[in-house]
């Protein structure tokens, strides 16, 4: 399946076409229904049903089911009793009626779990890189595993300390002890395209490496929304941090819900001032301008020297290809 399958995949209810939906994560077409909430009796009526449907982790990592014909994140509420206890359960929605429930079992399941031929445990990064799913049961996934990790992390109360328990079919946490209600979080993060004209060279991007990449491949620079900053300001600063380019116009164009553990990632492209580069080198190893040709021929698996592109799921892969297409 390729970058585009989120667009064009056949007997989606209601494909989008932003650049959004491209992305790993980024298709997610379960029904909310917020509305039902704070509402157990339908919430329990569906949960029931013979067409109930149970996307599972073990700690951190997604089971997934073989089926004739693929994988599927989807399990029935018989299956799902085979599994092992619930930690942690949100009710994610409806799909065609049916409730779609995110389930949380123990980590140390996965090793008795990996051995039963109709499962396959895998992490979730390799399992959206090597596309085993369709691209709307990856969202769904996503948002399971962020979802129960945000209850696995978020057992005490913030403001007092006492136990706190969920609510809203998973949607708050709140505490007997103080009162207070918590909601899961969304951490903002931007990750840049930082690009300029060059007189001689053209139209250039500036593309970086961390130590921990693949040998080869160079991708965007990111980092976090601080309290009180716009994205804007965020793009502007992180570019000054990491590499010591002035950024002037920022421009938004796709963003990625990334569920390590609950970032959304904001793809802007950042038209940078200057063209000397000084690295952060605590947080990045190499970092370079690249030519158009150069990131097609990145693109297309043939640059001369060898350098790779982000990976396909990654938004930094589509605001790459959104520039070469401007
Ligand atoms: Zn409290």
């Amino acid at each position: 399946m390729d970058d585009a399958s989120a667009m064009t995949e056949p007997g989606l209810p209601h494909a989008r076409d932003e650049l959004s939906a491209r992305t790993g994560f980024g298709t997610n077409l379960t029904d909310r229904a917020a509305e039902l909430r704070d509402h157990d009796a339908p919430r329990a009526a569906l949960r029931m049903a013979e067409s109930a449907r149970f996307a599972v982790v073990a700690g951190e990592k997604p089971v997934l089911r073989r089926r004739p014909g693929g994988l599927t994140i989807w399990h029935e509420a018989g299956e799902l009793g085979l599994l092992g206890a619930i930690d942690h359960e949100v009710f994610l929605g409806r799909d065609a009626g049916a409730g779609r429930f995110g389930v949380r079992i123990a980590a140390d399941l996965a090793e008795a779990l990996k051995a039963r031929e109709d499962l396959l445990l895998l992490d979730l990064r390799a399992v959206a890189v090597q596309s085993l799913l369709p691209a709307a049961e990856l969202g769904a996934l996503g948002e399971t595993k962020a979802m129960t990790d945000w209850h696995a992390r978020h057992r005490f109360c913030a403001n007092c300390g006492q136990p706190t328990r969920a609510a809203s079919g998973g949607w708050k946490r709140e505490c007997d002890g103080c009162g207070a209600q918590h909601f899961p979080r969304t951490d903002p993060v931007t990750i840049m395209l930082v690009v300029r004209h060059d007189p001689a060279l053209g139209d250039v991007c500036l593309m970086a490496r961390q130590s921990r990449f693949p040998p080869g491949m160079y991708s965007c620079i990111a980092g976090f929304v601080e309290p009180g900053e716009s994205f804007e300001d965020a793009v502007r600063r992180e570019t000054l941090e990491e590499t010591g380019l002035v950024v002037g116009s920022v421009r938004y164009l796709a963003c990625q819900s990334w569920p390590f553990p609950s970032s959304l990632m904001i793809g802007c492209i950042a038209e940078s001032l200057t063209s000397a580069i000084t690295l952060d080198e605590t947080e990045l190893e190499a970092g370079r301008w690249f030519t158009r040709a150069e990131a097609e021929l990145m693109l297309k698996g043939r640059h001369p020297e060898g350098f790779t592109p982000p990976v396909h799921i990654a938004i930094a892969n589509t605001l790459l290809r959104a520039w070469l297409a401007m």
